[in-house]
């Protein structure tokens, strides 16, 4: 590829702070919480969005799935629970989001704990010394800027902070370095709920007068758009749609983002238009809105101090330097080279001996200090990945390492020697089990 030579200058220090958390997704709010909490003062979360969420909501996903020990996911849906001013909308392993007023709850959370959040920021690169990271640099309206960090959490999803500091890291699934699909969510209304259906997985069928509703999509749509996912929303007659799909993305190049974009937005008119035809309730539907961006599943897992597999999930695993416990959810494993669900996938089917914790080596890149990830971009394998990815758990995920992050600063310690007693003393005081 052709190349110019930027030329060095000074940029300026925008602010100094403890503990820099980038990225505001689940992961990421996560963390802001656990080190919130923890104590420490000077915490700073930076979203490229103009919102807290992540795919909860710039990526408009349609409700929680699985569970994780800690006590904030539920936290937070109550505070949404509240707003929404009612009892209903499930609990625990299925929460369905009403993404405005989550956009609300999770800023005013971040608010209450003293955490500083800055909006329309992209961490573009970092500033490292002798092997640890001392900082970021950040693009936006403002310019290029520095900020000087004690101790960094990158909870961008793609681990975009650890690979510009040189973390290792291999993309998708062993071999082919596969990732699964992108979906832009989008939600039509015009619903009639008395006779609408809701298929909420790959392994759920429905009759519907025209045939099954699975087989009429993978018939009817352009292929790798080819199955039915529908879900309630909190707004009467308006439902969330996971039906887009695209193959073949990579989630941290801008080009193949884009093609996402393109390929998910031609689909959308053909999806209304199915529903219309074959799905009952939906014959009058209309497109409502669409994601701010498309939701990219997979991207890089990171060289970690250890790294989680499915044999960890299926066993129900405590680890003893354990950072999050009691969680739980299936193999959600999208059809890498089109519709439906994977053959090393299992949603209905799925099988474990109980919840799984995972641990703090997960979050530590090797070889690197003053930072740690959080979320969908730790140290796992690709199977396990597909469930550790969970919103909830990556928010149990993010508060451990936003806790030790926390613990090691206020101990003097480097990151990768934090007292790890005291890190789990720290979450249990933040009412997470020590157990799964
Ligand atoms: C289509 C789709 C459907 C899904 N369905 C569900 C579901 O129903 N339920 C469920 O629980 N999970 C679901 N998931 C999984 C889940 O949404 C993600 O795995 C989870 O949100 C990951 O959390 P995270 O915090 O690690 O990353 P994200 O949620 O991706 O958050 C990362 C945040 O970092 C920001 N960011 C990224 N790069 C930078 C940067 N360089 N600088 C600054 N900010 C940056 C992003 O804007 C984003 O806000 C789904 C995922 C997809 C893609």
């Amino acid at each position: 590829m052709k190349s110019i030579h930027e030329q060095a200058r000074d940029i300026p220090v925008a602010a100094e702070v403890d503990i820099l958390v980038a990225g505001a997704g689940p992961a990421g709010i996560g963390a802001a919480i656990g080190a919130a909490k923890a104590g420490n003062k000077r915490v700073m979360l930076i979203e490229k969005c103009n919102s807290l969420g992540g795919m909860a909501t710039s990526g408009m996903m349609s409700h929680w799935v699985g569970v994780t020990g800690s006590p904030e996911v539920a936290a937070i849906q109550e505070r949404c629970r509240k707003l929404l001013n009612t009892q209903e909308a499930g609990s625990g392993w299925l929460f369905t989001i009403h993404h405005e007023v989550l956009k609300y709850v999770l800023a005013e959370y971040m608010e209450e704990l003293g955490v500083t959040v800055q909006y329309h920021t992209i961490v573009s690169d970092v500033i490292a010394e002798q092997g640890a990271l001392r900082g970021v640099i950040t693009e936006s309206k403002s310019g290029r800027e520095a900020i000087l960090a004690k101790a960094v959490i990158d909870a961008s999803g793609d681990g975009d902070v650890a690979a510009r500091a040189g973390a290792g890291f291999t993309v998708g699934r062993d071999g082919d370095h596969a990732c699964q699909p992108a979906t832009l969510m989008f939600r039509v209304g015009g619903v009639d709920y008395s006779r609408a259906i809701f298929p909420g997985s790959f392994e759920t069928q429905v009759q519907v007068p025209a045939g099954e509703i699975q087989a009429l999509a993978r018939q009817t749509l352009p292929a790798p758009a080819g199955h039915t996912l529908l879900y309630r929303t909190w707004i009467p007659g308006e439902v969330c749609v996971n039906m887009t799909n695209v193959t073949g993305i990579d989630g941290t190049d801008a080009r193949s983002l884009s093609r996402a974009e393109t390929v998910c937005r031609k689909q959308m008119p053909l999806i209304v238009d199915f529903l219309r035809r074959y799905a009952p309730g939906y014959e009058n539907c209309y497109p409502v809105a669409s994601a701010e961006v498309v939701g990219i599943r997979e991207t890089r897992h990171f060289h970690t101090n250890y790294t989680l597999n499915e044999d960890d999930i299926v066993e129900g695993r405590l680890f003893a330097d354990w950072i999050s416990t009691g969680n739980a959810f299936n193999f959600d494993i999208h059809n890498i080279e089109g519709a439906g669900l994977d053959k090393h996938g299992a949603q209905k089917h799925f099988k474990a001996k109980g919840r799984y914790s995972v641990p703090y080596g997960c979050c530590v890149p090797k070889a690197l200090d003053g930072l740690l990830l959080a979320g969908r971009c730790i140290g796992g394998t690709h199977k396990a990945h597909s469930n550790f990815r969970a919103m909830p758990i990556c928010l149990g995920i993010g508060q451990g390492a936003g806790a030790a992050a926390a613990v090691a600063i206020a101990s003097g310690n480097v990151l990768r020697e934090v007292d790890i007693t005291a890190v789990q003393s720290e979450l249990m005081r933040q009412g997470v089990p020590d157990h799964n």
